[in-house]
C-alpha cells in the first residue's frame, strides 16, 4: 500500500478514459467521463452465460471504453486494473447479493504473458478484489494459445477456439466455493463460459462472472486505438 501511495505521488493518476488528472487516487475515472461513459444500467448490465449466474458489466463496449481497453491490454497500461476494480465491483454490489467466497479470472496463456508482461485479467481481478474486500485466488490455467476472440467475429468461431484451452491448476480446490470470475470485456461470453465449466466441472457452487464493458454479439473487428497511455507508472 505504500508503494501504491508512492506511485500515487510521483506519477498521480489519470482518467483511464481520457487521460485527465484525477483529483484523487482513490477515483476511477474523471467528472466528464462519469457523464459520457456508455453505462448499463437495470438488466442491460446483465448477460446471460452458460454455467453462471450470468455477467455484470457496468459499461457497452463503445465511445471511449475500446481505446482504453486497448491501452490497458495492449500499450502497457495495467494499472487501469486498479481504476476499472472500482467500477466492476461498485456493478457487482449494486447487482448481485449472494455471498462470494473469492475473485479469479481468466488467464493469458504463459505464450502472451511473455511478450505482455503482464495479465490484464489479474490486474482487473486485483482491483476487483481489493475493492470488494475478497481474497484473489488463481485457479485456472490457459494450456493452449489461442487466437485473440477480438479477431473472430461469429460466436460459433469464438466457441471453438477456445474449447478445452482452460484447465484448473494443481492443487487448488474449489469444491462448494461461491466464485466471481473476471474478465476484461464480455462479448460472445465463450471464454467466460470455459472457465465456468471448468470451475464446475471441480466442484464450484456457484460463479458469477463480471467484466469492465460488454460488447455488442457479433459486432465488427475493431481497430486498434491510440498508443499513448497517458501516464508512466503502468
Ligand atoms: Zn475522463
Amino acid at each position: 500500500m505504500i508503494w501504491t501511495w508512492l506511485l500515487d505521488l510521483l506519477y498521480p493518476p489519470k482518467c483511464p478514459f481520457c487521460g485527465k488528472l484525477l483529483e484523487s487516487p482513490l477515483l476511477a475515472l474523471c467528472e466528464n467521463c462519469q457523464e459520457v461513459i456508455p453505462w448499463l444500467e437495470g438488466e442491460n448490465a446483465l448477460r446471460k452465460i452458460e454455467f453462471t449466474e450470468g455477467c455484470y458489466s457496468p459499461m457497452a463496449y463503445r465511445n471511449s471504453v475500446p481505446d482504453s481497453i486497448h491501452r490497458f491490454k495492449f500499450y502497457g497500461c495495467p494499472s487501469y486494473g486498479r481504476r476499472y476494480g472500482i467500477l466492476v465491483a461498485q456493478c457487482v454490489q449494486d447487482h448481485y447479493t449472494k455471498p462470494l467466497d473469492f475473485v479469479t479470472w481468466a488467464p493469458i496463456s504463459q505464450k502472451r504473458l511473455r511478450t505482455r508482461g503482464y495479465d490484464q485479467g489479474k490486474k482487473l481481478a486485483e482491483g476487483v478484489a481489493e475493492q470488494l474486500g475478497l481474497p484473489l485466488q488463481k485457479t485456472l490455467k490457459k494450456v493452449r494459445h489461442t487466437q485473440a476472440q477480438s479477431t473472430l467475429s461469429e460466436d460459433a468461431q469464438r466457441r471453438g477456439n477456445v474449447l478445452g484451452a482452460y484447465q484448473m491448476l494443481d492443487g487448488v480446490n474449489v469444491a462448494g466455493k461461491h466464485i466471481l470470475l473476471v474478465d476484461d470485456v464480455v462479448t460472445s461470453g465463450s471464454t467466460l463460459e470455459e472457465c465456468a465449466s471448468v470451475l464446475m466441472e471441480h466442484g464450484a457452487a456457484q460463479i458469477c462472472c463480471a467484466t469492465l464493458a460488454q460488447s455488442r454479439k457479433n459486432r465488427q473487428n475493431f481497430s486498434l486505438g491510440t498508443e499513448n497511455c497517458f501516464e508512466k507508472n503502468s
